[in-house]
């Protein structure tokens, strides 16, 4: 598969992601744990999630912070420390498994990974949005 690329908002910080031809593009998982709101200061986050060797930073390195998640286990998040963008996050139960932020892929990118696939945490979304697509729904992690 051509390669999916990314970046921070200022660019100081890139990456790609090589999935093997075997892999199918990946789909989007929403997120709406309130570690998510608040790491994304916004209402839900939307993620990929990929074969953590997969992924490379082609430049510079992000900062980390590790945090509470909301069932338990802490969540290593990936930031750029110039401009804040996050970037993924990890599971500390799961360190195979990186979760991409989709906002960040590059444009051409950003349209090949279109296709949603579920929704987490749903029983945490904010009153006022309604279920996002004819997707499962899940109340927890998947
Ligand atoms: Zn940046
Ligand atoms: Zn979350």
């Amino acid at each position: 598969m051509t390669p999916l690329t990314g970046s921070c908002l200022c660019s100081n910080i890139q990456y790609r992601i090589d999935l093997p031809d075997s892999e199918p593009t990946p789909k989007i998982a929403l997120c709406h744990c309130t570690s998510c709101k608040r790491a994304t200061g916004s209402s839900f986050s939307s993620n990929i999630l990929i074969p953590a060797p997969t992924l490379s930073y082609t430049r510079g390195s992000p900062k980390t912070y590790n945090c509470p998640s909301d069932r338990g286990p802490p969540v290593r998040r990936a930031f750029c420390a110039d401009c804040g963008s996050p970037l993924t996050t990890q599971m500390s139960d799961n360190p195979g498994t990186l979760i991409v932020k989709t906002g960040t892929l590059n444009e051409g990118e950003r349209e090949r990974v279109s296709e949603l696939g579920v929704e987490i945490y749903a029983g945490r979304r904010d009153a006022w949005l309604g279920a996002v697509g004819k997707v499962d729904s899940v109340e927890g992690m998947i």
